[in-house]
């Protein structure tokens, strides 16, 4: 896939990688077996006909390719663009073990810029439903506590299915973390807007700057007509290292840096008035999506030197291959097996160093991954002005903690059956809210269990208005 030059993108927020050309896309398409028993499909959470539209695009049909991706997901233009297709769909594509899959994602994000194109054309399909319901309406409400990947796509498949969807948003923009953790380079904005807005296309109602838990309760939401309720909360609270000087100065947390770098714009200072105090030389603590994220953001906010500090070895990075090898290319520094252990002030309590220890592999621990073990006498410091902590996240108690009934594991994420069905009759969750920090398409896939789910639960109840 082409991409903008690392010399050139180090400077600008703009989208890394351009997309496909018409011929690439034919091309790719074209390499596909079309098999009878498509293994591919068994690696997609939201039960895409991956064939069928890698043969639409082959035999140069987009709108069929569109309708045959929109019928069981409505974000696909995010999808195609953040997925870990190289653990899901591609892992299971039978020329895998050829060595070169097909790009499903890659192809997937082709169909929904050439359908963005249409849209802003006015010439867009009509939203497309999966199973249009034959009762429609049905005459039942469902609100949905969350506008991530997980609610959006729990609202959207209940609407298909004739529900009048509320979604519940804390934030002014829906979106969850594609608008306010992804950065734009990866994930541009008017592209989560777009599929929002098609999923609003459905009939579905956003509710934004409602924080449910403090604005109005779960057995509220019941006594305000709503049949059942979805959580898709995420697990947006930042995680620390409890290290001392943490609360320096110029030590963020990821949640902080990148929502004020991606939803408040900080990046546009000043025509957005949201600043970001950045030094010249820039830690990040981790080794995942998030971290690469923050580091990269750092480099195109000018920052002369970005390290990422990693505790284990690069093998063990959770970060998608891509990410990584795209910071790499931008500058990013990697100091593997590596872990600090304190923060260092200056006279005016702002950050100037991180204290660090050098690790060496372990046995592996409960995770199959070697445990990390500190080397005697290696403590050093690393001159730093801004320190990024990217080391995970928890989910916001809020909701748990003022729905008595409502039960949760010991890591806060709320307890739920694989459709979703948590401890209160009535009330869903899936996403982040009950795996912890996953993946986009694993929230999308909660989502669509659930409205399944709910679906059914409704029916049995009924009645219905025909
Ligand atoms: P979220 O996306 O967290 O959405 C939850 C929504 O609920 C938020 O909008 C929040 O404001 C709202 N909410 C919370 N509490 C309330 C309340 N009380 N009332 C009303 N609304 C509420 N995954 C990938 O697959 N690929 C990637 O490349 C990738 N990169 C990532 C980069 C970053 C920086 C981060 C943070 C995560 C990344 N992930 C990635 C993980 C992925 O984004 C999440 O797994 C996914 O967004 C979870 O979706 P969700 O719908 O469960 O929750
Ligand atoms: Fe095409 Fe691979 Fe799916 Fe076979 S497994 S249908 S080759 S994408």
């Amino acid at each position: 896939m082409p991409k903008q030059s690392p010399e050139k993108r180090r400077n600008n927020f703009q989208e890394v990688a351009l997309g496909y050309t018409d011929e690439q896309a034919k091309e790719e398409a074209s390499r596909c077996l079309q098999c009878k028993k498509p293994k591919c499909m068994a690696g997609c959470p939201v039960e895409l006909d991956i064939p069928s539209f890698i043969k639409a695009i082959r035999d140069g049909d987009l709108r069929d390719a569109v309708r045959i991706i929109k019928s069981k997901n409505s974000l696909p233009g995010i999808s195609g663009r953040v997925c870990p297709q190289e653990l899901q769909c591609e892992q299971k594509c039978v020329l895998t073990k050829k060595g070169a899959p097909i790009a499903i994602g890659r192809l997937e994000r082709f169909v929904a810029d050439w359908d963005a194109k249409q849209l802003l054309a006015g010439r867009g399909l009509a939203p497309q439903s999966e199973d249009a319901t034959k009762d429609f309406p049905t005459g039942k409400k469902v609100a949905v506590v969350g506008s991530g990947p997980a609610g959006l796509t729990c609202a959207s498949d209940l609407a298909k299915r004739g529900y009048q969807v509320t979604v519940f948003e804390a934030l002014h923009e829906a979106g969850g973390v594609l608008v306010y953790g992804i950065p734009e380079f990866r994930l541009p904005k008017n592209i989560v807007k777009l599929e929002v807005e098609y999923i609003k296309g459905l009939g579905v109602e956003f509710d934004l700057d409602s924080v449910v838990g403090r604005l109005v309760q779960i057995d509220e939401l019941f006594k305000k007509g709503y049949d059942a309720i979805f959580l898709g909360i995420g697990a947006g609270a930042p995680r620390f290292l409890n290290a001392p000087g943490e609360n320096l100065n110029g030590v963020y947390s990821a949640n902080e840096y990148l929502t004020r770098v991606n939803l408040m714009k900080a990046y546009k200072f000043p025509e957005y008035d949201t600043p970001i105090r950045q030094g010249r030389k820039v830690a990040v603590v981790g080794g995942g999506n998030v971290a690469m994220d923050a580091a990269r953001s750092a480099i195109r906010l000018g920052a002369d030197e970005v390290h990422v500090i990693y505790r284990r070895s690069e093998s063990e990075m959770p970060a998608r291959l891509e990410e990584v090898e795209n910071a790499k290319e931008e500058g990013v520094i990697f100091d593997f097996l590596t872990n600090p252990t304190r923060f260092v002030a200056d006279d005016r309590g702002r950050v100037k160093a991180v204290e660090v220890v050098v690790m060496e592999l372990g046995e592996p621990d409960e995770s199959g991954r070697c445990r990390p073990v500190v080397k005697e006498g290696s403590e050093h410091l690393m001159e730093m002005e801004t320190v990024v902590i990217a080391v995970g996240t928890i989910p916001n108690p809020l909701i748990p903690t003022n729905t008595p009934g409502l039960e949760t594991t010991k890591w806060g994420t709320v307890v739920a059956n694989e459709n979703g069905r948590t401890s209160m009759e009535g009330v869903w969750a899936g996403g982040d809210i009950t795996s912890g920090g996953a993946t986009v398409i694993s929230a999308m896939g909660a989502g669509r269990m659930a409205s399944a789910d709910i679906d059914a639960w409704l029916r049995e109840k009924g009645p219905w208005i025909c």
